[in-house]
């Protein structure tokens, strides 16, 4: 490819010249062109900071204080072992070290799959772009965009690398993200001079800015780095590290116990000192170890693993997480603010009646098929009298018939393409020179094309003549009348009287309230088609109304259902009218078809709509502003909201929703990239099911927490009271300096890898509870932790304290063998850690068995434990093997922990 000039000025360039310097044309590059460039050129990506190391991530486990310190403990005990008279304690410490080792890697493995699961999310989000390959429109990943390719650009688009504009209609861009301005920017094809700087250029469109308003057609000059926001990549590349409001309180609590930990550890230490004839350099080494055991450092990496495993799981359920918090946030929910069209509804529109000419007619045929016909109450239609009605419709119409496909025959929205569909059914053909488009909004909620040709039926009368261009207009039936002065009648053009309107207004409400979505049709002759458009669309002349059907999505009566169950509201806010959105409500099992509409929105304060959000079920007529009122006032009325969205103008609402929900198929990318969470089905019953999942999520990382303080609890305790217990009442027994412990530091570092390491994992894939939507939502504010955790964790903590010392001190006057009773109580801990698993499960109604990978992570835990019980690693660890007696004891211990913990898990429920 030849490129004649440079970047700087592709801009001025007349547009022969673009494609002719892009080696390129009108109808885009051929496929393998295309893939030629993508080789040559690269990825259209701005390049993201280099991923993290594995390398660097394994390192980075071993990056902490306490560890630095059980590593230096370690050594000395070396070290003091090599002075005369001693022993160095070779295998103790090897052991410290290799354990650590272990845990080490665990860390490693969760942190490397939570950075791969983001990174792949990450990845995921990247939007697609429509351009012309061999001519015709294809969908493709925006990084595959190269230079010479035809972008088209619809209202909403994220512009995916720097063109120059070769047509638009009233285009728009956002170009904040290279200005810093957030006000939009008018976009033109004429070339404008070279020295123009480049905030001021409007001929040319730029990476990562998005489309506002408006259409447009522009050549790809520039991608991925050479772009102008690739000049400046470094400045806005995002950081994403921003922690979850869960991981800063766990992060929190982590320190907190911390520093409780450490000084009950000193504690410790100064009572061995005093109390045993411990030695000081293994009052050290146990201190230390204690510390790295239970001071929970490593539940903010639990806390992202699981949420990234639990944003995978939502993923398979269709829906895409941006943000990771929010992944929080879905457990909390409590309302959920839905858009009608594509979300509840199957946004597979037909039209099914029209009125036009004061007579009602139907039309049949399904779907997306042209067999069909028209009949006017009854009788077959008079073809002529339709003719105006659908030309309007397929004027006013940016649906495009697909060239040569027969699955999809059409590319467009659903309601464009129904009313090509219904004109294709009278044999109208929607060919048209089009002179000027004044686009639809949601805020507007009409269009307007104005074209070259009148309808066939019209010429000649009333000021339609072939020298004189048409406006068609297509909207909400009642902002098109808004717009009309007169209307179409048989015999011929009438003035639109109020009794004319009313009877319109009539009809219109029928159609709705058969769950049908109305559209208005208008036209006029216009003798400037440049005009104003305040004054293009006025004093129309009213044509018909077209209704279709959409139909309810399967399954989203019984996804409301639940939703109801878990304690969820479902709130429907629709740009569609009162009658067809309080008739879908109906249908698929809102409790009223009670309706508000957005005009009376508007006439109440904030608090008044403060009272009305709590009632109202069903919102019609809506803006996007209402949607950020009707937000609001949930909000301050403490509730956590889901709202869902896809145009441009409702990145307001999405940003500011509790979580934000985009389309995927519908949405645009504008409300894409404001969302949340993005819906690749945009289907309501995805909603439900993110959010069951995400309470699910929440489910587990509060087990963990629970299981993993509980654990850590209960092991200081036992060393802290051990340690008391035994110097006050059996003062004999730690006479000796080497078996002067309670749990030697392996024995520590032992439990903390066979508790916090495998099963650890496994938690993070327990399934959902069977019954996450029938409790319930979680409070906003309610934290990780909360009381009834901390009842569980005393209760294990305590019970396990006390049972396991009763065995040790047992076993102590028993054999008389401080190994054995170390032993015992060794082995009793790991094992009542597995039974906690269970026991916090259950609380949570999981079943036993539910989780194969948690079964399997127990009993290699198990397994572990009996190995280094049975095998010659027994010398190693220095532990004795368990007689049958002593797993008599440590079965006995295990019930009366069960019993007791299980009333006091009855006794607080
Ligand atoms: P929802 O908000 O549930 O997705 P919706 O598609 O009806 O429903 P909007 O897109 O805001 O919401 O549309 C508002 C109204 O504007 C519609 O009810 C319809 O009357 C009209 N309308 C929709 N699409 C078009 C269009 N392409 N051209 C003209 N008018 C349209």
């Amino acid at each position: 490819m030849s490129r004649e000039t440079t970047p700087t000025e592709w801009h001025s360039v007349p547009e022969e010249r673009v494609f002719e310097a892009l080696d390129s044309d009108e109808s885009g590059l051929s496929t393998d062109e295309a893939s030629e460039r993508l080789s040559e050129f690269g990825p259209n990506r701005i390049r993201e900071d280099e991923a993290v190391s594995p390398y660097e991530l394994f390192l980075a486990q071993f990056q902490d204080f306490l560890i630095y310190l059980l590593i230096l403990a370690a050594l000395l005990s070396i070290a003091v072992g090599l002075l005369p008279g001693a022993t160095p304690r070779y295998e103790e410490a090897g052991l410290i070290l290799l354990i650590l080792f272990a845990n080490g890697v665990f860390g490693f493995f969760q942190d490397y799959r939570a950075e791969m699961s983001i990174q792949a999310l990450r990845e995921l989000s990247t939007p697609n772009s429509t351009v012309l390959r061999d001519g015709e429109k294809v969908t493709i990943d925006a990084e595959d965009v190269v230079p010479g390719d035809v972008v088209i650009i619809e209202q909403g688009d994220a512009i995916p690398a720097d063109a120059r504009l070769v047509e638009v209609t009233a285009l728009e861009t956002n170009e904040s993200a290279l200005t810093g301005e957030s006000t939009t920017v008018a976009k033109g094809t004429d070339p404008v001079p070279s020295e123009t700087p480049l905030a001021e250029r409007d001929d040319m469109v730029f990476m990562n800015t998005t489309a506002i308003k408006g259409r447009g057609r522009a050549v790809v000059v520039e991608t991925g780095m050479n772009t102008q926001v690739g000049d400046i990549a470094t400045e806005i590349q995002e950081a994403e590290t921003r922690e979850t409001p869960f991981q800063k309180e766990v992060d929190a609590l982590g320190k907190r116990i911390g520093i409780g930990i450490v000084g009950l550890i000193l504690v410790i230490a100064v009572a061995q000192f005093v109390f045993t004839a411990a030695g000081w350099l293994s009052i050290l080494l146990t201190g230390i170890t204690l510390a790295v055991a239970a001071v929970p450092e490593g539940l903010p990496a639990v806390v992202t693993l699981t949420l990234a495993m639990g944003s995978r799981k939502i993923l398979n359920r269709d829906a895409l997480v941006r943000r990771l918090p929010v992944v929080e946030s879905l457990g909390s929910v409590d309302v959920i603010v839905s858009d009608k069209t594509g979300t509840l509804t199957e946004n597979q529109m037909t039209v099914k009646r029209v009125y036009t000419a004061g007579t009602n007619g139907t039309v049949t045929g399904t779907g997306l098929s042209t067999a069909g016909e028209f009949r006017h109450d009854g009788d077959d239609a008079d073809r002529e009298r339709l003719v105006p009605l659908l030309t309007c419709g397929a004027y006013c119409n940016d649906a495009e018939r697909a060239p040569d496909s027969a699955d999809d025959p059409y590319y467009g929205d659903p309601t464009e393409i129904a009313l090509l569909v219904s004109a294709a059914k009278a044999g109208i053909d929607p060919e048209h020179e089009r002179l000027r488009e004044i686009p639809f909004s949601s805020e507007r909620k009409r269009m307007t094309v104005i074209a070259r040709e009148s309808p066939s039926t019209l010429s000649d009368t009333d000021g339609f003549d072939a020298a004189t261009p048409t406006a068609y207009m297509k909207g909400a039936p009642e902002v098109v009348l808004d717009r009309c002065t007169r209307v179409l009648e048989d015999d011929g053009v009438r003035e639109l009287t109020a009794a004319k309107r009313e009877e319109i207004l009539d009809r219109n409400r029928a159609f709705g309230s058969d769950a049908l979505r109305v559209l208005g049709f208008a036209v006029r002759p216009v003798e400037d088609p440049e005009d104003d458009p305040e004054r293009v669309e006025r004093d129309m002349i009213f044509v018909g109304l077209q209704g279709m059907i959409d139909p309810p999505r399967a399954e989203v009566s019984e996804a409301i259902e639940d939703c109801r169950n878990a304690g969820i509201r479902v709130v429907m806010a629709t740009g569609d009218n009162v009658q067809t959105a309080g008739a879908i409500a109906q249908t698929i099992g809102f409790g009223s078809e009670e309706a508000m509409d957005g005009t009376t929105v508007d006439t109440l304060s904030d608090e008044a709509l403060r009272e009305v959000v709590e009632n109202v079920d069903v919102f019609a007529r809506v803006s996007p502003h209402h949607k950020v009122r009707i937000l609001k006032a949930l909000q301050e009325n403490g509730h956590n909201v889901a709202m869902t969205g896809d145009g441009v103008n409702d990145a307001p609402a999405l940003r500011n929703a509790d979580v934000g929900i985009a389309m995927g198929t519908r949405g645009t990318d504008v409300a894409q990239q404001a969302s949340d969470m993005v819906l690749q089905d945009d289907n309501f019953v995805t909603i439900r099911d993110a959010i069951a999942e995400g309470r699910a999520i929440f489910d587990n990382i509060r087990k963990f927490v629970n299981l993993l303080l509980s654990a850590n609890a209960g092991e200081v305790l036992t060393v802290f009271l051990g340690v008391l217990v035994g110097s006050f009442f059996f003062p004999g027994l730690f006479a000796s300096e080497s078996d002067a412990l309670i749990l030697t530091p392996v024995m520590l570092l032992w439990i903390n890898v066979v508790t916090d390491g495998l099963p650890a994992l496994a938690l993070g894939t327990d399934p959902k509870a069977s019954n996450v939507l029938e409790r319930p939502p979680r409070g906003g504010d309610e934290s990780v932790i909360d009381r009834r955790m901390i009842v569980s964790i005393l209760t294990i903590g305590l019970t396990m304290t006390v049972v396991g010392l009763g065995l040790f001190f047992y076993g102590l006057q028993a054999v008389r063998d401080i190994t054995t009773a170390q032993t015992l109580l060794f082995t009793f801990i790991v094992t009542i850690e597995m039974i906690v698993i269970q026991v916090i499960r259950s609380r949570f109604d999981q079943p036993l068995l539910s989780n194969r990978w948690l079964i399997a992570a127990v009993a290699v835990s198990f397994g572990l434990q009996l190995v280094v019980l049975y095998t010659s690693l027994h010398t190693l660890f220095d532990v004795r093997s368990i007689s049958v007696g002593g797993w008599e004891l440590i079965a006995l211990g295990s019930v009366v922990f069960l019993l007791v913990t299980g009333l006091v898990e009855r006794a607080v429920d």
